[in-house]
């Protein structure tokens, strides 16, 4: 068999790998700790599997449209026009199996072999993946510790040549938990515009905000015309695996999402949406109850990071995850780099995390680890990382 070369281009996302090693040692009667995978812990609340159980018995079993419901689409403008200050309506919206389809679909309609796409490294994965399998030339954007794992504007500005054709920001921030400032928006759209940029705006963690508050890139003049919002169910909701996000962007570029979601998936399961519907229009405190669970997860989390030997943790101010900068660890057990001591961590002390490299280059000398697990796991997790670095000479 012959691959097509574009798939040697494309790339995955490690804590899936990382999820299968940690099985196999359970399977040989080991305990591990997972901090590995970013999914809420949590059961999706009792009256969104009510309303797609409703959904299923009355009939919404058939295709439907490839952008969505109509009334979906609908409540999700709504909700996007409140939660971002920014009117948006219905025919700007489509509707996807999860939100990671947006990406995809958004890197294949804006570029391709010729093009730049910027990016954040450290970054979701998927980003760089796409841009390289589209055949676009992926630019990192690297984010810097000491900028509390933001970018330099300074350093967007060099990078930004008349090929850009998309910018990827993701605030809150995965793997590193940052926010961007609005100072940093401000110089976002200012250049976007200047340039004729678009933007891909990964808004997934909107909800999952601890300091500070959250502000879009459309909320700057000019911008609702030059961004794709990119969000959905997952992490707000609990509702990883049902499979449900959503893209809101211009009327024109809506159209083509739609026309590529008809070429792929037809359409986004149909009682799911209705499921979706509830989430956004029913009672939202178990939704709360979860952001204010992570909150203290954080706390515990940040403060026994940063009681070990060697490890420095950064407070992150949104989504759920730490990434820790493990260098002096890295440098006093002798380890090739961060991934090494990944593997030695999850081999010897049973606690699965990601290296910081799993989300690109610039993530070298740092872990991620998501504390969307219980306040025990984090604890379990903390007196094994102790146990295993106090060893280190
Ligand atoms: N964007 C970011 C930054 C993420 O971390 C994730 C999931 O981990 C997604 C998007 C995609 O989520 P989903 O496809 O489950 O909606």
């Amino acid at each position: 068999m012959k691959l097509a070369d574009r798939m040697s281009r494309l790339g995955t996302e490690t804590a899936f790998e990382v999820l299968v090693k940690a099985r196999a040692l359970e399977a040989q009667g080991r305990t591990v700790v997972h901090m590995e995978i970013g999914e809420p812990d949590f059961d999706t609340p009792a009256n969104i599997i009510e309303a797609a159980c409703k959904a299923l018995n009355s009939g919404y079993t058939h295709y439907v449209p490839s952008a969505g419901l109509p009334e979906f689409r609908k409540a999700i403008a709504d909700e996007v026009s409140k939660t971002r200050g920014v009117s948006f309506d219905a025919e700007q919206v489509v509707v996807t199996p999860g939100g990671k389809p947006i990406m995809f679909f958004t890197i294949m309609a804006l570029a391709g072999p010729g093009d730049e796409v910027i990016y954040p490294n450290p970054g979701f994965p998927i980003y760089e993946s796409v841009i390289n399998f589209v055949g676009a030339k992926a630019v990192p954007l690297p984010l810097l510790e000491q900028r509390e794992f933001r970018f330099d504007v300074e350093d967007l500005r060099r990078k930004v040549t008349p090929k850009t054709r998309l910018l990827i920001i993701n605030s809150p921030h995965n793997p590193c938990g940052s926010m961007l400032s609005k100072e940093d928006l401000q110089a976002i759209a200012d250049m976007a515009s200047e340039n004729g940029f678009m933007v891909l705006s990964d808004e997934i963690y909107i909800r999952l905000v601890y300091d500070g508050e959250f502000m879009s890139i459309t909320q700057f003049p000019g911008m609702p015309e030059r961004t794709i919002i990119l969000d959905g169910f997952s992490k707000t909701y609990a509702m990883t695996g049902w499979r449900l996000g959503y893209g809101v962007m211009p009327k024109a570029l809506a159209a083509q999402i739609a026309k590529l979601m008809t070429n792929s998936n037809s359409c986004t399961a149909s009682f799911t949406q209705m499921a979706g519907l509830e989430a956004l229009t029913g009672p939202q405190e178990e939704s709360y109850k979860m952001v204010e669970a992570f909150r203290q997860r954080r706390d515990v989390i940040v403060d026994g990071l940063n009681a070990i030997r060697g490890i420095s943790c950064l407070n992150p101010r949104g989504a759920f995850y730490v990434f820790p900068n493990v260098k002096e660890v890295v440098k006093r057990g002798k380890f090739a780099n961060a991934k090494a001591l990944a593997d030695d961590l999850l081999q010897e002390a049973g606690v699965a995390t990601l290296s910081g490299t799993a989300f690109g280059e610039f993530g070298e000398g740092y872990l991620r680890l998501s504390y969307a697990t219980s306040i025990d796991n984090i604890n379990e997790a903390l007196n094994r990382i102790d146990g295993f670095v106090s060893k280190l000479s």
